[in-house]
């Protein structure tokens, strides 16, 4: 764990220091050069936000209008975005993808489904360990250091950051395109992970570096600094549960990221495993719901199912996935609660990562075209299978249920 400093840089606000000083801070790399990231961080800051204060407002609407029972959610995009990889034609091949999902929902459903990407930002990655098995420090993300397994490339370099910040902003480019081709308002997520580029973009109490940040299920101590960084900003927030969370951690996690009980402000991103799912989940919804937070259910199949094939490449198997939102699906309706949606690690790139789905891909055929930075995503056609079996379920119960007054 590594503290968070007192001293902000030039344009950083002195109060998020303050509320994150001394704090413990997960996943956070080892800088070989602390003056230098210092610089990186006072550039950041005097650099333009990458996404508009109006625009986070809006997503936080259209999410209300989610947590109120009167829209479904469809977010998605790659595990780890990378420099090499963010080009027009990947980013326009995962947005479509992701348009598609939301098409299927929109029209089984009946209701209006608000595409959130995981772009434009997804680039730092929390790991199990911080050295790797080669005994090099491990590559946490195109923002932090390279892929390569070398020490050179391991090493974490503060430059990468302005990099990440180039990406983004044409990532947006790419997005705002497809926006207009498509008439639909697309937004931006990413985990919220590496604080010294999400400090220096918050201005005025908004994290511009994104619409929708969320904390992951390894860095949500609660008295942490990233749950502190997510208190302060009026973004809607992601919070990743997995399958330990108790019903108490759930509401004391909403208590302090929707003190206020607004409407869009918290979604729960629930990622339990397919065995888990049906057991662990009902007493957090129950839990939450009794304590009045309003808040978005959704469901991440992706990374409660993940495991390592015989060749080594880590995958997920297409019908362990559909067997968690099945049962995530189940769970909200035998509790009369709203199923928000879902969450995805997907491309429209035509990659052999993930097993099975309507093509049936097979563990000899994994290394064909694997090409994940981190975790493995569904390629396209698999994302569709699963919209399919979603779109199924939503048609046999419309997710509409009496709007709550507020
Ligand atoms: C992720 O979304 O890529 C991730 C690391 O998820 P989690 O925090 O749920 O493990
Ligand atoms: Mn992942």
């Amino acid at each position: 764990m590594t503290p968070m400093t007192t001293t902000p840089t030039a344009h950083e606000d002195a109060a998020l220091a303050l509320a994150l000083a001394g704090r413990a801070a997960g996943q956070q790399p080892q800088w070989p050069d602390p003056d230098r990231v210092r610089e990186v961080r006072t550039e950041l800051g005097a650099l333009p936000p990458l996404v508009q204060r109006a625009a986070v407002d809006r997503l936080r609407e259209r999410l209300a209008e989610v947590a109120l029972g009167r829209a479904l959610v469809v977010q998605g995009g790659d595990c780890a975005e990378t420099f090499a990889g963010n080009t027009p034609e990947h980013v326009r091949s995962n947005l479509h993808v992701l348009l598609h999902c939301a098409t299927l929902f929109e029209v089984a459903s009946g209701l209006p489904v608000v595409p959130l990407g995981r772009v434009a930002g997804q680039y730092a990655k929390p790991r199990s360990s911080p050295v790797g098995p080669d005994g090099l420090p491990a590559y946490r993300g195109d923002i932090v250091n390279g892929e390569a397994a070398t020490a050179g490339a391991r090493t974490p370099d503060p430059q990468r950051m302005l990099t990440a910040y180039a990406g983004a902003g044409a990532a947006l480019d790419v997005l705002e395109a497809v926006s207009a081709a498509t008439r639909t308002e697309l937004f931006t997520s990413h985990e919220a992970l590496l604080l010294d580029y999400e400090v220096p973009l918050v201005r005025d109490g908004y994290g511009l570096s994104g619409h929708f940040l969320w904390i992951g299920e390894r860095t949500r101590d609660l008295d942490g600094a990233h749950v502190a960084l997510a208190r302060r900003i009026a973004n809607p927030l992601g919070l990743k549960l997995g399958p330990t969370t108790t019903p108490e951690q759930a509401v004391a996690y909403a208590e302090a990221l929707d003190p206020d009980r607004t409407p869009g402000r918290l979604t729960l991103i629930s990622r339990m495993g397919a065995d888990r799912v049906t057991d662990v989940l009902p007493p957090l919804v129950e839990a939450v719901e009794a304590a009045g937070h309003p808040v978005v259910w959704l469901c991440d199949p992706m990374h409660g199912n993940t495991e390592v094939s015989a060749s080594g490449l880590k995958t997920r198997r297409f019908e362990r996935i559909a067997a968690e939102v099945t049962g995530y699906f189940a769970v909200h309706r035998a509790l009369g609660s709203h199923p928000g949606g879902l969450h995805l690690e997907l491309t429209g790139d035509d990659v052999t990562e993930c097993l099975g789905g309507r093509e049936d891909l097979r563990e000899e055929q994994l290394p064909e075209r694997y090409l994940t930075g981190c975790d493995p995503r569904l390629n396209g056609r698999q994302s569709i299978d699963l919209a399919r079996i979603v779109a199924e379920i939503l048609v046999e119960r419309p997710a509409r249920r009496t709007p709550v007054a507020v």
